[in-house]
């Protein structure tokens, strides 16, 4: 059994954290919320007063926090002084790529070893341990990392040196976001060129229009499989988070000198449905923005 010291108890956190807890950890959680604290405790977890009494003495550290400046925050202010010297941190928000190689820099020079592990799958998945890891760090790293993320996951898998499981999950979101837009755009446009959506659907889905935001996520009710479209679009991934990730996407390119214009219309039409008060929907309910029937 090891001792893990758990930053960020919230929709994923607390989740992830329990099923540490379930698989017979000793989860010293800490977080900045008491009801989330409460439910780490009824979890299994041992809630603590403080970010650094989470990870004294730990064998493992993981956080699952907001953004790049939560992040930052609690490794420089908290977690570097208190942490053993023996100590791997594990950081699974889903952050910017400069924050997380300033932190595993950070890290670095002070002996601690450190890798950016953000999570696809949602909220299901963090309670039911099948999310999917992706992880950036050293080969070295990456292999004691590997035991303790698959306890909470499905799939851990290596994305290369420091940094790299951010920047393959805000790709990967980008290529997410882009075609949800673009399966989005096409059934507003087939149910105006008076298509039958179910055949328009059996017909693009096994035809080269087909895609995962189609196939597995389908953002029109009672189509396809059962997805957040058929629970009035709540539920499911938010709005406001894939607008994150858009942005995240974005700035990187705009850091390396990349072309993302589908990337970075599909950040312009998720921040103009945000306006319009869609932040807190499924991310597929983009579709009642772009055929014109939202209502906040
Ligand atoms: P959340 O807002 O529900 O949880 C974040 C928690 O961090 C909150 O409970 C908050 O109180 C706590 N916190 C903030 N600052 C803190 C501090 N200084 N010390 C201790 N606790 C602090 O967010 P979430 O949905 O759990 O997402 C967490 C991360 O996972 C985000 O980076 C998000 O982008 C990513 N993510 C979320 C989903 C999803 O479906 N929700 C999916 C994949 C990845």
């Amino acid at each position: 059994m090891a001792t893990v010291g758990f930053i960020g108890l919230g929709n994923m956190g607390g989740g992830m954290a329990a099923n540490l807890a379930k698989k017979g950890h000793d989860v010293r959680a800490f977080d900045l919320s008491q009801d989330a604290l409460d439910r780490a405790k009824a979890a299994g977890c041992l809630p603590v007063a403080s970010a650094a009494e989470a990870v004294a003495g730990a064998d493992y550290v993981v956080t699952m926090l907001p953004a790049g400046q939560h992040v930052r925050s609690v490794y420089e202010n908290d977690i570097f002084a208190a942490v053993p010297a023996s100590a791997l941190l594990m950081d699974c928000s889903t952050i910017d790529v400069g924050s997380a190689r300033a932190v595993a820099a950070a890290a670095t020079a002070k002996g601690l070893a450190f890798v950016d592990a953000p999570v696809s799958g949602g909220i299901a998945a963090a309670n039911g341990g099948t999310l999917t890891f992706m992880v950036g760090g050293s080969a070295e790293h990456f292999a004691r990392a590997e035991p303790v993320l698959a306890l909470m996951g499905k799939a851990v898998i290596h994305a290369g040196g420091p940094g790299s499981g951010q920047a393959a999950k805000i790709v990967n979101n980008m290529i997410l976001g882009s075609t949800m837009v673009a399966t989005c755009e096409a059934f507003a446009l087939a149910q105006k060129l008076g298509l039958d959506l179910q055949t328009f659907f059996d017909i693009s889905s096994k035809a080269s229009g087909q895609s995962w935001s189609m196939t597995s996520y389908c953002p029109v009710p009672g189509v396809g499989p059962q997805t957040p479209a058929d629970n009035g679009y709540e539920g499911g991934f938010a709005s406001a988070l894939m607008l994150k990730d858009l942005k995240l996407a974005v700035e990187a390119a705009q850091s390396v000198g990349a072309s993302v214009p589908m990337g970075s219309s599909a950040e312009s039409l998720y921040q103009a449905f945000a306006n319009l008060g869609g932040a807190g929907k499924d991310f597929s309910a983009i579709i009642k923005m772009l055929d014109g029937s939202f209502k906040a």
